[in-house]
Protein backbone atom coordinates (compact mmCIF):
# COMPACT_ATOMS: atom_id res chain seq x y z
CA UNK A 1 0.00 0.00 0.00
CA UNK A 2 1.35 3.21 -0.90
CA UNK A 3 -1.75 6.02 -0.70
CA UNK A 4 -1.43 8.40 2.41
CA UNK A 5 -4.62 7.59 4.46
CA UNK A 6 -6.76 10.42 4.87
CA UNK A 7 -8.40 10.15 8.13
CA UNK A 8 -11.89 11.00 8.60
CA UNK A 9 -12.54 10.31 12.04
CA UNK A 10 -9.32 12.60 13.04
CA UNK A 11 -10.58 15.74 11.65
CA UNK A 12 -13.81 14.95 12.53
CA UNK A 13 -12.74 14.96 16.20
CA UNK A 14 -10.95 18.38 15.57
CA UNK A 15 -13.97 20.13 14.32
CA UNK A 16 -16.48 18.74 16.68
CA UNK A 17 -13.85 19.92 20.02
CA UNK A 18 -13.46 23.40 18.00
CA UNK A 19 -17.16 23.23 17.56
CA UNK A 20 -17.71 22.59 21.40
CA UNK A 21 -15.27 25.54 22.71
CA UNK A 22 -17.47 28.07 20.23
CA UNK A 23 -21.02 26.84 21.68
CA UNK A 24 -19.56 27.19 25.20
CA UNK A 25 -18.47 31.30 24.79
CA UNK A 26 -22.47 31.53 23.36
CA UNK A 27 -24.94 32.89 25.91
CA UNK A 28 -27.51 29.98 24.00
CA UNK A 29 -27.29 26.62 23.26
CA UNK A 30 -27.46 25.92 19.38
CA UNK A 31 -31.20 23.88 19.31
CA UNK A 32 -31.11 20.19 17.11
CA UNK A 33 -34.26 18.41 16.48
CA UNK A 34 -34.13 14.94 14.60
CA UNK A 35 -37.77 13.63 13.50
CA UNK A 36 -37.92 10.31 13.09
CA UNK A 37 -40.23 8.32 11.50
CA UNK A 38 -40.84 4.10 11.97
CA UNK A 39 -38.19 1.87 12.94
CA UNK A 40 -35.94 2.01 10.14
CA UNK A 41 -33.04 -0.21 12.29
CA UNK A 42 -30.14 2.00 10.37
CA UNK A 43 -32.10 5.34 11.34
CA UNK A 44 -31.92 4.44 14.75
CA UNK A 45 -28.26 4.05 14.83
CA UNK A 46 -27.80 7.34 12.67
CA UNK A 47 -30.15 8.92 14.85
CA UNK A 48 -28.35 8.14 18.41
CA UNK A 49 -25.11 8.95 17.02
CA UNK A 50 -25.91 12.55 15.69
CA UNK A 51 -28.08 12.98 19.15
CA UNK A 52 -24.85 11.85 20.80
CA UNK A 53 -22.45 14.07 18.97
CA UNK A 54 -24.88 17.05 19.38
CA UNK A 55 -24.87 16.73 23.16
CA UNK A 56 -21.24 16.57 23.83
CA UNK A 57 -20.46 19.73 21.59
CA UNK A 58 -22.91 21.48 23.84
CA UNK A 59 -25.88 21.74 21.44
CA UNK A 60 -29.50 21.14 23.22
CA UNK A 61 -30.49 18.08 21.14
CA UNK A 62 -33.27 16.01 20.80
CA UNK A 63 -35.19 13.56 18.79
CA UNK A 64 -38.73 13.19 17.75
CA UNK A 65 -39.38 9.75 17.38
CA UNK A 66 -42.77 8.80 15.88
CA UNK A 67 -45.02 5.85 14.67
CA UNK A 68 -44.90 4.12 11.30
CA UNK A 69 -48.22 4.93 10.66
CA UNK A 70 -48.25 8.73 11.20
CA UNK A 71 -49.72 10.15 8.55
CA UNK A 72 -47.96 12.71 5.83
CA UNK A 73 -50.15 15.44 7.28
CA UNK A 74 -48.97 14.78 10.75
CA UNK A 75 -45.12 14.84 10.04
CA UNK A 76 -45.66 17.82 8.24
CA UNK A 77 -47.91 19.44 11.21
CA UNK A 78 -44.57 18.49 13.50
CA UNK A 79 -42.21 20.06 11.22
CA UNK A 80 -44.32 23.27 11.31
CA UNK A 81 -44.11 23.29 15.06
CA UNK A 82 -40.47 23.31 14.93
CA UNK A 83 -40.59 25.31 12.00
CA UNK A 84 -42.11 28.29 14.54
CA UNK A 85 -39.93 26.77 17.73
CA UNK A 86 -37.61 29.93 18.60
CA UNK A 87 -34.90 27.33 20.86
CA UNK A 88 -34.73 25.41 17.40
CA UNK A 89 -32.12 26.27 15.04
CA UNK A 90 -31.55 22.68 13.06
CA UNK A 91 -34.69 20.59 11.97
CA UNK A 92 -33.19 17.49 10.41
CA UNK A 93 -35.85 14.63 8.75
CA UNK A 94 -34.41 11.30 9.07
CA UNK A 95 -34.65 9.13 5.50
CA UNK A 96 -35.92 7.13 4.50
CA UNK A 97 -39.45 8.17 5.61
CA UNK A 98 -41.99 5.25 5.45
CA UNK A 99 -43.56 4.65 2.16
CA UNK A 100 -46.62 6.23 2.72
CA UNK A 101 -44.89 9.67 3.27
CA UNK A 102 -43.19 11.95 0.22
CA UNK A 103 -39.59 12.32 0.87
CA UNK A 104 -40.00 15.44 -1.49
CA UNK A 105 -43.05 17.12 1.18
CA UNK A 106 -41.25 16.94 4.49
CA UNK A 107 -37.73 18.23 2.90
CA UNK A 108 -39.92 21.22 1.35
CA UNK A 109 -41.70 22.00 5.06
CA UNK A 110 -38.55 22.09 6.78
CA UNK A 111 -37.95 26.13 7.02
CA UNK A 112 -34.69 26.75 4.76
CA UNK A 113 -33.62 28.60 7.38
CA UNK A 114 -33.66 25.21 9.51
CA UNK A 115 -32.48 22.97 7.16
CA UNK A 116 -29.54 21.82 8.33
CA UNK A 117 -29.70 18.74 6.11
CA UNK A 118 -29.36 21.21 3.16
CA UNK A 119 -31.95 18.95 1.27
CA UNK A 120 -34.28 22.04 0.71
CA UNK A 121 -34.80 23.25 -2.82
CA UNK A 122 -34.19 26.44 -1.95
CA UNK A 123 -30.75 25.50 -0.17
CA UNK A 124 -29.95 23.28 -3.04
CA UNK A 125 -30.83 26.28 -5.45
CA UNK A 126 -28.32 28.56 -3.87
CA UNK A 127 -25.48 25.73 -4.32
CA UNK A 128 -26.47 25.30 -7.60
CA UNK A 129 -26.11 29.19 -7.80
CA UNK A 130 -23.08 29.75 -5.95
CA UNK A 131 -24.44 31.71 -3.38
CA UNK A 132 -24.74 31.25 0.51
CA UNK A 133 -26.82 28.82 1.83
CA UNK A 134 -27.04 25.49 3.96
CA UNK A 135 -24.99 22.83 2.57
CA UNK A 136 -25.76 18.58 2.35
CA UNK A 137 -23.53 17.41 5.78
CA UNK A 138 -21.75 15.05 3.53
CA UNK A 139 -20.72 16.70 0.40
CA UNK A 140 -19.53 19.42 3.56
CA UNK A 141 -17.23 16.81 4.74
CA UNK A 142 -15.47 15.18 1.68
CA UNK A 143 -14.26 19.22 1.17
CA UNK A 144 -13.04 19.56 4.64
CA UNK A 145 -11.34 16.33 4.35
CA UNK A 146 -9.75 17.97 0.70
CA UNK A 147 -8.94 20.87 2.80
CA UNK A 148 -7.32 19.70 5.48
CA UNK A 149 -5.14 17.19 3.71
CA UNK A 150 -3.78 19.76 1.85
CA UNK A 151 -4.96 18.89 -2.14
CA UNK A 152 -4.81 21.16 -4.47
CA UNK A 153 -8.61 21.83 -6.40
CA UNK A 154 -8.18 24.78 -8.41
CA UNK A 155 -7.80 23.73 -11.99
CA UNK A 156 -8.12 19.76 -10.86
CA UNK A 157 -9.84 17.15 -12.57
CA UNK A 158 -12.51 15.78 -10.33
CA UNK A 159 -14.92 13.41 -11.03
CA UNK A 160 -17.70 12.09 -9.18
CA UNK A 161 -19.47 9.12 -9.33
CA UNK A 162 -23.38 9.31 -8.44
CA UNK A 163 -25.91 11.94 -8.66
CA UNK A 164 -28.02 11.99 -5.64
CA UNK A 165 -29.58 14.97 -3.97
CA UNK A 166 -28.02 13.77 -1.04
CA UNK A 167 -24.13 13.60 -2.11
CA UNK A 168 -23.22 13.57 -5.95
CA UNK A 169 -24.86 16.67 -6.95
CA UNK A 170 -24.20 18.83 -4.57
CA UNK A 171 -20.32 17.14 -4.11
CA UNK A 172 -20.50 18.47 -7.99
CA UNK A 173 -21.38 21.90 -7.07
CA UNK A 174 -18.74 22.52 -3.85
CA UNK A 175 -16.24 20.80 -6.12
CA UNK A 176 -17.40 23.67 -9.17
CA UNK A 177 -17.45 26.42 -6.65
CA UNK A 178 -13.45 25.14 -6.05
CA UNK A 179 -12.25 25.72 -9.48
CA UNK A 180 -12.60 21.76 -9.85
CA UNK A 181 -12.83 20.57 -13.78
CA UNK A 182 -15.98 18.69 -12.81
CA UNK A 183 -17.43 15.45 -14.34
CA UNK A 184 -20.80 13.34 -12.95
CA UNK A 185 -20.83 9.92 -14.12
CA UNK A 186 -23.74 7.56 -12.98
CA UNK A 187 -25.46 4.73 -13.59
CA UNK A 188 -26.15 5.54 -17.34
CA UNK A 189 -22.42 6.49 -18.00
CA UNK A 190 -20.22 4.87 -20.94
CA UNK A 191 -17.20 2.75 -19.85
CA UNK A 192 -17.59 4.28 -16.02
CA UNK A 193 -13.76 2.90 -15.58
CA UNK A 194 -12.15 4.88 -18.00
CA UNK A 195 -14.06 8.61 -16.75
CA UNK A 196 -12.43 7.44 -13.31
CA UNK A 197 -8.91 7.32 -14.37
CA UNK A 198 -9.63 10.25 -16.04
CA UNK A 199 -9.79 11.67 -12.03
CA UNK A 200 -7.12 13.30 -10.32
CA UNK A 201 -9.98 13.26 -7.42
CA UNK A 202 -12.73 10.58 -7.41
CA UNK A 203 -15.12 10.67 -5.21
CA UNK A 204 -17.56 7.88 -5.33
CA UNK A 205 -21.06 7.62 -4.11
CA UNK A 206 -23.09 5.13 -5.38
CA UNK A 207 -23.79 2.44 -3.44
CA UNK A 208 -22.27 -0.80 -4.24
CA UNK A 209 -19.67 -2.37 -2.75
CA UNK A 210 -16.00 -2.30 -3.28
CA UNK A 211 -17.01 -1.27 -7.15
CA UNK A 212 -14.30 0.71 -8.26
CA UNK A 213 -11.51 -1.15 -8.56
CA UNK A 214 -7.86 -0.45 -8.27
CA UNK A 215 -7.61 -0.36 -12.24
CA UNK A 216 -10.06 2.07 -12.48
CA UNK A 217 -7.76 4.70 -10.81
CA UNK A 218 -4.91 7.20 -11.80
CA UNK A 219 -1.55 7.03 -10.12
CA UNK A 220 -1.57 9.38 -7.63
CA UNK A 221 -5.24 9.85 -7.82
CA UNK A 222 -6.71 11.40 -4.67
CA UNK A 223 -9.51 9.11 -3.62
CA UNK A 224 -12.90 10.09 -1.50
CA UNK A 225 -15.15 6.96 -0.46
CA UNK A 226 -18.30 8.04 0.66
CA UNK A 227 -19.82 4.64 0.48
CA UNK A 228 -21.19 2.72 3.16
CA UNK A 229 -22.07 -0.94 2.36
CA UNK A 230 -22.36 -4.20 4.77
CA UNK A 231 -21.65 -7.43 3.13
CA UNK A 232 -24.07 -10.32 4.01
CA UNK A 233 -20.92 -11.48 6.60
CA UNK A 234 -21.53 -8.13 8.15
CA UNK A 235 -18.46 -6.49 7.28
CA UNK A 236 -18.85 -2.84 6.23
CA UNK A 237 -17.05 -1.78 2.60
CA UNK A 238 -17.21 1.46 0.70
CA UNK A 239 -17.53 1.56 -3.16
CA UNK A 240 -14.01 1.16 -3.82
CA UNK A 241 -11.97 -1.79 -3.44
CA UNK A 242 -9.72 -0.33 -0.81
CA UNK A 243 -7.04 -2.67 -0.75
CA UNK A 244 -6.37 -2.18 -4.95
CA UNK A 245 -7.25 0.79 -4.89
CA UNK A 246 -4.61 2.47 -1.99
CA UNK A 247 -2.14 0.54 -4.32
CA UNK A 248 -2.09 3.06 -6.92
CA UNK A 249 -3.71 5.81 -5.42
CA UNK A 250 -1.96 8.69 -3.70
CA UNK A 251 -4.51 9.93 -0.79
CA UNK A 252 -7.53 7.70 0.12
CA UNK A 253 -10.16 7.90 2.51
CA UNK A 254 -11.02 4.57 4.90
CA UNK A 255 -14.24 3.11 5.62
CA UNK A 256 -15.30 2.86 7.92
CA UNK A 257 -13.32 6.21 9.60
CA UNK A 258 -13.28 8.25 6.30
CA UNK A 259 -16.27 10.15 4.96
CA UNK A 260 -18.68 8.59 7.80
CA UNK A 261 -17.67 10.50 10.71
CA UNK A 262 -17.56 13.85 9.22
CA UNK A 263 -21.11 13.99 8.06
CA UNK A 264 -21.54 14.45 11.71
CA UNK A 265 -19.52 17.02 12.40
CA UNK A 266 -21.13 18.92 9.27
CA UNK A 267 -24.16 18.45 11.01
CA UNK A 268 -23.06 20.14 14.19
CA UNK A 269 -21.50 22.85 11.89
CA UNK A 270 -24.72 23.46 9.62
CA UNK A 271 -26.90 23.73 12.71
CA UNK A 272 -24.07 26.41 14.17
CA UNK A 273 -23.92 28.34 10.99
CA UNK A 274 -27.97 27.82 11.18
CA UNK A 275 -28.24 29.38 14.37
CA UNK A 276 -25.45 32.33 13.93
CA UNK A 277 -27.44 33.30 11.16
CA UNK A 278 -30.96 33.32 12.73
CA UNK A 279 -29.86 35.09 16.28
CA UNK A 280 -26.46 36.48 15.80
CA UNK A 281 -23.64 35.22 18.18
CA UNK A 282 -24.57 36.77 20.89
P1 LIG B 1 -28.36 6.84 -4.16
O1 LIG B 1 -28.78 5.42 -4.29
O2 LIG B 1 -29.37 7.90 -3.93
O3 LIG B 1 -27.56 7.26 -5.47
C1 LIG B 1 -26.61 6.42 -6.04
C2 LIG B 1 -26.05 7.05 -7.29
O4 LIG B 1 -25.10 6.13 -7.83
C3 LIG B 1 -27.08 7.30 -8.38
O5 LIG B 1 -26.83 8.55 -8.98
C4 LIG B 1 -26.88 6.15 -9.36
O6 LIG B 1 -27.06 6.51 -10.71
C5 LIG B 1 -25.42 5.83 -9.18
N1 LIG B 1 -25.17 4.42 -9.43
C6 LIG B 1 -25.78 3.35 -8.85
N2 LIG B 1 -25.30 2.22 -9.36
C7 LIG B 1 -24.38 2.56 -10.30
C8 LIG B 1 -23.55 1.83 -11.18
N3 LIG B 1 -23.56 0.50 -11.21
N4 LIG B 1 -22.75 2.52 -12.00
C9 LIG B 1 -22.73 3.86 -11.99
N5 LIG B 1 -23.49 4.62 -11.17
C10 LIG B 1 -24.32 3.96 -10.35
O7 LIG B 1 -27.23 6.84 -3.03
P2 LIG B 1 -26.66 8.04 -2.12
O8 LIG B 1 -26.07 9.08 -2.97
O9 LIG B 1 -27.64 8.41 -1.09
O10 LIG B 1 -25.50 7.24 -1.35
C11 LIG B 1 -24.41 6.69 -2.04
C12 LIG B 1 -23.56 5.90 -1.06
O11 LIG B 1 -23.07 6.78 -0.05
C13 LIG B 1 -24.31 4.80 -0.29
O12 LIG B 1 -23.41 3.73 -0.06
C14 LIG B 1 -24.66 5.46 1.02
O13 LIG B 1 -24.79 4.52 2.07
C15 LIG B 1 -23.46 6.32 1.22
N6 LIG B 1 -23.70 7.48 2.06
C16 LIG B 1 -22.77 7.73 3.03
C17 LIG B 1 -22.89 8.81 3.85
C18 LIG B 1 -21.84 9.05 4.85
O14 LIG B 1 -22.09 9.70 5.84
N7 LIG B 1 -20.63 8.57 4.61
C19 LIG B 1 -24.05 9.71 3.76
C20 LIG B 1 -24.92 9.43 2.65
C21 LIG B 1 -24.74 8.34 1.86
P3 LIG B 1 -28.49 6.90 -11.34
O15 LIG B 1 -28.77 8.30 -10.86
O16 LIG B 1 -28.24 6.83 -12.80
O17 LIG B 1 -29.46 5.89 -10.81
Amino acid sequence: MSARILDGKAIAARIRAGLAERVATLSFRPGLRVVRVGEDPASGVYVRNKDKAATAAGFDSATIHLPAETTEADLLATIARLNADPAVDGILVQLPLPAHIRTEAAIAAVDPAKDVDGFHPLNAGRLAAGQPGLVPCTPRGVMHILAESGVALRGARAVVLGRSQIVGRPMAQLLLGADCTVTIAHSRTRDLAAECRRAEILVAAVGRPEMVRGDWIAPGAVVVDVGINRLPDGKLVGDVAFAEAAAVAGAITPVPGGVGPMTIACLLENTLDAAIARRGAA
